[in-house]
């Protein structure tokens, strides 16, 4: 006699509930069976929600943190002092930092570091989007917050270099003088 299992449309949805950041068999299993089993229509409305969510949002085209809008939140907010860029890898970097109230400058998400072996060059980062902001916004400090590993320092390095020709560049120009060198300090996360 054959092993009974469940429809393969239940299955097919297991293997797709698997596909979730912490979501182990046991959990894809309790899932869909609740979603097959629902007598109301939350999972219509969970299905919505992951649909709506994934058209609407999307990177700010500043900072690269999530937004529905062109300008996220916090480049938006002009409260904030425009003169302080905090440099982090990922945009999830930066809810955290809000969070410790350390920092009220805006940010600048570089969507991941250099790293050769996985084969993550300068060019697969928010690097040009960094430099236009560095030649067009007036900042005078820069904070890397970039994580403490190899990885990490490397494109700390990397950017630190690449910042100091930007601002020599831009005190060359007349129409954009800036009085001195944006100041670069480093800050340890993670
Ligand atoms: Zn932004």
């Amino acid at each position: 006699m054959r092993k009974t299992e469940y429809p393969v449309a239940i299955r097919n949805l297991i293997a797709q509930l698997r596909q979730m950041p912490g979501v182990g068999p046991r959990s894809a299993e309790r899932i869909a069976l609740w979603i097959v089993r629902a007598r109301n229509d939350q999972p219509a409305q969970i299905s919505r929600a992951i649909t709506e969510t994934r058209q609407a949002v999307h990177p700010c085209a500043l900072c690269g943190f999530f937004t529905t809008e062109e300008i996220c939140e916090i480049c938006a907010d002009s409260s904030r002092p425009t003169e302080l860029l905090c440099i982090v890898e990922q945009p999830t970097d930066i809810l955290p930092l809000e969070k410790t109230g350390a920092f009220r400058g805006r940010y600048h998400s570089l969507g991941g570091k250099i790293s050769p072996l996985d084969h993550v060059g300068p060019e697969d980062l928010r690097i040009n989007e960094l430099l236009d902001r560095l030649d067009r916004e007036r900042i005078s400090e820069i904070i890397f917050a970039l994580p403490a590993d190899v990885e990490g320092e490397a494109t700390t390095n990397y950017l630190v270099k690449l910042s100091g020709r930007s601002s020599e560049r831009q005190a060359c120009d007349a129409n954009s003088y800036r009085p001195r060198p944006p100041r670069r300090r480093r800050v340890g996360i993670g």
